[in-house]
């Protein structure tokens, strides 16, 4: 069926193209505008839970992920010190079953090679970096740094934590730094000289915490992730390139398993851990934010492209229902659906605590947003 509205996306990051994929296949006209030239394999890895692969099982793409990424046979927690263990998520087939779908790790480089196919080609438009939006006569005139305009009737902001779009629809505001940094390093799964280590665990230290996990299947590459305290994070940049020792000091005290995989990382980046508070505006007449752009959250339930991923799965709901006749009412009820949602997953992020003992994890997991009751407000 073809739709009315012309939609534009601004940012192909995980929500972006998810959302955008969803609404070519409900007939929308859809262009993504995307700042970056090209995608590029930067050096980090990303968790996607079942509720995700659910949601991207309807854009076929599941099998490719599940072919390039690793689905670990346990998420396990440990003391940072004596390598006890805490808990122990076992990801088997009964887990798969249960959550209705797998748990996968992956690079974010090869999800996003993957998520492109998903997409109409030619609907993404690379080196368009949106610096303003304006009122066209029946349309949102999206203003790009290279003097470009394009009209569009609903304009989606998936723009990421320094949303230029949300700074138009609710003014600027920085992100939260929360006092935390991240330092993440890619490696090739040989530097470990032949030490076995589990495929998918977490650290937990007094102030800091370490999560390690292969990126594929073949186990031939590590990623991880430190996050530690930090006074402050000066930069405007949205990660730099950090020295190793910094990494290494930062874990000196840590488990002996930990400190080889530290010692074998080259090519470490630094960035700062930031949110926002919660807020429960997300929409204005026909400008809408999706994932991080309306609700970055900490990443400590490895859920803020989880969000992303699912709003862009209601919204495209909400947009297929009412967008063409009100786009409003689709928003109100794209909200309706998600605040709750997405408050919980900010408050349990906040707290750390995800999975460090045992955790009811059945309502994150077992949520399928392409099934979900949309909520009409009243
Ligand atoms: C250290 C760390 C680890 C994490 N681990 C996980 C994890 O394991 N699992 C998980 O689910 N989440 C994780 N997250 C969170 C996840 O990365 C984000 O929540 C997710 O990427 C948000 O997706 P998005 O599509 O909203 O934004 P983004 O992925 O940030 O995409 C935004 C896109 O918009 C583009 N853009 C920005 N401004 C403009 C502009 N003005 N014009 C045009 N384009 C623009 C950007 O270039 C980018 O491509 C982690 C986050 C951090 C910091």
């Amino acid at each position: 069926m073809q739709r009315r509205k012309r939609i534009a996306v601004v940012g192909a990051g995980l929500g972006g193209l998810t959302c955008a994929a969803f609404l070519q296949r409900e007939g929308f006209v859809v262009t993504v505008y995307e700042q970056a030239p090209a995608f590029s394999r930067i050096g980090a890895g990303i968790i996607l839970s079942a509720n995700v692969m659910k949601v991207l099982r309807r854009l076929d793409v599941e099998r490719p992920l599940l072919e390039t990424g690793i689905c670990p046979d346990a998420f396990v927690s440990r003391a940072w010190d004596t390598g006890e263990i805490l808990y122990e998520l076992t990801l088997d087939a009964a887990s798969e079953r249960r959550f209705g779908g797998s748990y996968i790790n992956v690079h974010r480089g090869d999800l996003h090679r993957v998520l492109e196919t998903a997409v109409r080609p030619g609907s993404i438009v690379f080196g368009h970096c949106l610096t303003g939006l304006e009122q066209a006569e029946k349309a949102i005139r999206l203003v790009f740094e290279t003097g470009a305009r394009h009209d569009a009737d609903i304009v989606i902001g998936a723009d990421g934590i320094r949303s230029k779009v949300r700074e138009i629809l609710l003014g600027a505001e920085r992100p939260r730094f929360t006092g935390r940094i991240a330092q993440r390093a890619i490696l090739p799964t040989e530097r470990l000289k032949g030490h076995a280590i589990r495929d998918c665990t977490k650290w937990w230290g007094p102030d800091r915490h370490l999560l390690a996990y292969f990126t594929t299947r073949r186990r031939d590459e590590l990623y991880l992730m430190g996050s530690v305290p930090a006074a402050s994070w000066e930069s405007e940049e949205l990660a730099l390139p950090c020295p190793r020792q910094d990494f290494v000091d930062a874990f000196a005290s840590f488990h002996p398993e930990i400190r080889r995989m530290i010692e074998a990382a080259s090519d470490i980046t630094v960035m700062p851990i930031c949110d926002r508070a919660r807020g429960d505006r997300w929409s204005g007449d026909r400008i809408v934010l999706l994932g991080d752009a309306s609700h970055p959250v900490r990443p400590y339930m490895a859920a803020g492209g989880a969000m992303a991923v699912e709003d862009a799965a209601i919204l495209s709901r909400c947009l297929t229902m009412l967008g063409d006749e009100d786009p409003a009412e689709a928003f109100r009820c794209y909200e309706a659906t998600r605040i709750p949602r997405v408050a919980e997953v900010q408050r349990v992020s906040m707290e750390n605590s995800w999975m460090r003992g045992p955790t009811e994890t059945d309502w994150f997991f077992c949520y399928d947003a392409c099934a979900a009751p949309i909520t009409r407000p009243r």
